[in-house]
């Protein structure tokens, strides 16, 4: 009864370090652990134990005899991951235990280490479970918007309710004691990069990528066009998002690029409403959605099937909820590709592809159509979107798409901090292991740092962000014990009367506490996991209902200060 992992996977190898016989692959110290899809259990090394079940933050290991119908094609995934062999001849690699990098060992100094984190997704709280695991780390947490977790909270699709479990992790950290949140401060304008570091040994930007790639061509100024991440934004109740001009009237969407996004987004847009009814989806998205007339999402690639940027979890999550058709040009290609690929995973997504149903099919309900090799040209208006051409990739052929609504999928892109260096066309900030280095001198900048997608760029799944936060916590504990890094200007609890007087609405932890309590009771009565506040003036509103502060931590932050 081996366990296997499912389509939820994130990548965080929380799995690998707790297996016993090191059965789960890649291990973050094994060459494609960056670009793996997911993880893979080998089913002949497994010995069922279920640690790895316990460690998962998102439930996406079970046995296999208790998986959901849907879940079964990942028997098969995490096999195909190992090589054939004789039943019971396990590989070489379970004689050894992935390599546990020790936590970084910090010498405190004056103050203990004191460290402020910008943003508060993923790869903001990986860095700081990672920094408190040493005795006595402070850790000061700064996000712009009232409520924390990034995209885990604003980009990760509704109906995906289990990736968002990871939350409960982040939730713990949260709660730790030496860890506090400034939720509703913005750095860059309550706060310079200069008083963040007076106040703190260390400045880690965990800032994300939050713009979009934009596609340079005539007509995307026009109504009707958008980005596709804007959208999944508005979907999940981004305050600066409710008011985004959706228009559902038209029956045909294209989403230009066919990576995991573009697939979220034509999921939703698909998708039953009374099913997204049950979800974390805005009130707002949902009123529209039940409105829309739109009966086919057109994913536009311009490379053909085998270069296909979606996932292969992801193409079976898509192909078993939605109705998914290919035109029989695109199934020439698929044909075509899977005569000439040699990549195992490459094989497994055009197998799928290939038994897809024909575009040819009478419309019976919404449904999404790959398209491949279209070069994107213009998009026609000529007061608002009515169609988007494309020429037939390598050629001059020009075909077009009648569309009422045209969105970009082709990537996030970083944006520059105030003070730091920035690399526009990467999309993020210079740095060497996560110090950042100004490119000009090739010094570091003294205590910046960065982690997440502001230091690697917008690749990879929530879990990725695990080891690259760890790479920068040692990067930053190793010029602390340097004496690389200055010391604080005041006692660690000076920035809180900072912030307090630069921002009086500013939100702690008991603040998001009350709100997340808040949205938790309004979705209890619909039978929702939560009805998210989108107006910020409601999310203050229900902050300012938590209780007071305990009196053991008013304590502690006096003898702090
Ligand atoms: P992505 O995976 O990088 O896909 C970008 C797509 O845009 C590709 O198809 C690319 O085609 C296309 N593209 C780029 N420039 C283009 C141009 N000028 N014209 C036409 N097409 C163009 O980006 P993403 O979908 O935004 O995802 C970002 C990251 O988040 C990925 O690592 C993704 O896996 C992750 N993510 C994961 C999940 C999940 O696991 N459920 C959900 C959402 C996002 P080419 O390949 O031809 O360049």
């Amino acid at each position: 009864m081996p366990h296997v992992i499912t389509q939820a996977c994130c990548n965080d190898a929380s799995c690998v370090f707790a297996c016993p016989v090191n059965c789960i692959h890649p291990t973050p110290d094994e060459p494609g652990f960056a670009t793996s899809e997911m993880l893979y259990i080998d089913p002949v090394a497994c010995v069922d134990c279920g640690a790895c079940v316990r460690a998962c933050p998102v439930e996406a290991i079970a046995p296999d005899t208790r998986l959901a119908p849907k879940q079964q094609p990942f028997i098969a995934i995490n096999a195909a991951h190992y090589p054939d062999r004789p039943a019971g001849v396990k590989l070489p690699p379970t004689s050894k235990l992935a390599p546990v990098l020790p936590a970084a060992e910090i010498r405190h100094g004056r103050y203990p280490l004191t460290v402020a984190i910008v943003g508060s997704g993923p790869a903001a709280m990986y860095a700081a479970d990672e920094l408190l695991t040493q005795p006595g780390v402070l850790v000061n947490m700064f996000e712009k918007l009232p409520t924390p977790y990034g995209l885990v909270r604003a980009g990760v699709a509704p109906d995906h309710q289990r990736t968002k479990l990871v939350t409960r992790l982040f939730d713990k950290v949260a709660a730790h004691r030496r860890f506090n949140f400034f939720l509703n401060v913005e750095v860059g304008n309550h706060l310079s990069h200069a008083d963040l570091l007076a106040h703190h040994h260390a400045v880690l930007y965990a800032s994300g990528a939050p713009n979009d790639r934009r596609l340079r061509i005539d007509g995307m100024e026009l109504p009707g066009t958008g980005t596709a991440t804007e959208l999944v934004a508005w979907i999940n109740g981004h305050p600066e998002f409710t008011d985004l001009p959706v228009d559902l009237s038209g029956e045909r969407v294209v989403i230009v690029g066919n990576g995991n996004v573009a697939f979220d987004v034509a999921r939703v847009l698909t998708a039953d409403p009374d099913e997204l009814a049950r979800t974390d989806i805005s009130d707002n998205a949902l009123a529209a959605l039940r409105d829309s007339r739109v009966q086919e999402v057109v994913i536009v690639a311009r490379r053909g099937p085998a270069a296909s940027a979606f996932t292969l979890p992801e193409l079976i999550g898509l192909t078993q909820t939605a109705e998914v058709v290919l035109d029989a040009a695109d199934h020439d290609r698929v044909r075509r590709d899977l005569a000439t690929t040699d990549s195992a995973l490459t094989r497994r997504k055009l197998e799928i592809l290939s038994k897809l149903g024909d575009a040819s099919a009478p419309i019976t309900r919404p449904r999404i159509r790959l398209a491949y090799e279209l070069t994107p040209k213009r998009v026609i208006g000529p007061q608002r979107v009515t169609a988007m051409e494309f020429t037939r990739t390598g050629t001059d052929a020009v075909e077009t798409l009648p569309a009422g609504l045209v969105l970009t999928s082709i990537g996030y892109h970083g944006k520059a901090i105030a003070d730091l260096p920035f690399d526009d066309d990467a999309g993020v900030v210079p740095n060497d292991a996560g110090r950042v280095v100004d490119p000009a001198s090739g010094q570091p900048v003294p205590g910046a740092y960065v982690s997440g997608w502001i230091k690697r760029g917008p690749t990879g799944f929530i879990g990725t962000n695990k080891s690259d936060s760890l790479q920068t916590v040692h990067t930053l504990v190793a010029d602390y014990n340097a004496g690389r890094l200055g010391e604080l200007a005041g006692g660690p609890r000076a920035i809180a009367r900072l912030v307090h007087a630069r921002q009086p609405e500013v939100i702690d932890a008991a603040g998001w506490k009350a709100i997340d309590a808040a949205e938790i009771a309004r979705g209890a009565a619909d039978g929702r996991p939560r009805d998210k506040f989108v107006d910020i003036r409601d999310m203050l509103a229900a902050a300012a209902s938590a209780p007071p502060e305990p009196l053991h931590r008013r304590l502690l932050n006096l003898v702090q200060r």
